[in-house]
């Protein structure tokens, strides 16, 4: 998309350390890393979230994903990951561009799991949610 930031990054338009990339997808550095190696993953395709995406351009994505975390591994043998993404506004996304997070983790990096992201207490009934689906 004309306009959008990381279309840009994607048609070299705006500067960024580009550290993996195949036909579909490519991952870059993140310019206000929270980690050490922090990256984000993206579908060159326009995507605002995964809904967007169709079924088959899942697994090329995932498979980017996997590659990205083997080369931050090699490179910088972290002792873990989170990864994951913001998705909508409420979920913390910005940029209206799908991104995967890849954060690598450091022992004793001080930084927690993904259920410290959100932990809201009113919202807790699991046989009510279960409900829903049955
Ligand atoms: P979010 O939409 O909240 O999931 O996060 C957007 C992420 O994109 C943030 O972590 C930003 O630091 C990152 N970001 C924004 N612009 C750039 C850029 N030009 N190059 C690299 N990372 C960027
Ligand atoms: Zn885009």
């Amino acid at each position: 998309m004309e306009d959008c930031i990381f279309c840009r990054i994607g048609r070299g338009k705006i500067p960024s350390h580009k550290i993996y990339e195949d036909k579909n997808s490519f991952a870059f550095l993140d310019i206000h890393p929270h980690a050490k190696g922090h990256a984000v993953v993206i579908p060159k395709i326009h995507a605002v979230t995964i809904f967007d995406l169709e079924e088959k351009q899942m697994q090329p994505l995932m498979l980017a994903v996997k590659k990205t975390m083997g080369l931050l591994q090699k490179k910088l043998q972290p002792d873990g990951f989170n990864v994951g993404w913001n998705s909508g506004a409420a979920g913390g996304q910005v940029v209206p561009h799908l991104h995967i997070h890849i954060l690598p983790r450091y022992n004793g990096d001080g930084g927690g799991s993904i259920h410290s992201i959100i932990k809201n207490p009113r919202e807790k009934d699991v046989e009510e949610v279960a409900k829903l689906f049955r």
